[in-house]
């Protein structure tokens, strides 16, 4: 898998855009997790299967040019955090 990912912590506002999204059969039980967020307009899902366990911070990841048709309505993490800075 080569989901880009990106800490919840981290301070850039661009969107990370995924190259190239690999398909595989675990992504059809990946796009249950994903979301979608209408204030970036960003599909994104928090990243449980990655080997960050030892890390504190959780992840998520961003997939742009992702259909967003039938994904639970729910603002990211990055924007949560934009709008409490605002
Ligand atoms: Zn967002």
């Amino acid at each position: 898998m080569t989901h880009i990912i990106e800490s919840y912590l981290a301070k850039s506002t661009n969107a990370i855009t995924s190259k190239q999204r690999k398909r595989g059969n675990a992504s059809a039980m990946a796009d249950a997790r994903i979301k979608h967020c209408k204030r970036c307009n960003l599909c994104w899902e928090k990243s449980l299967n990655f080997d960050n366990k030892k890390s504190k911070k959780d992840m998520f990841s961003y997939y742009n040019n992702f259909p967003s048709f039938g994904k639970v309505k729910e603002m990211c993490p990055k924007c949560i955090r934009l709008q409490e800075n605002s």
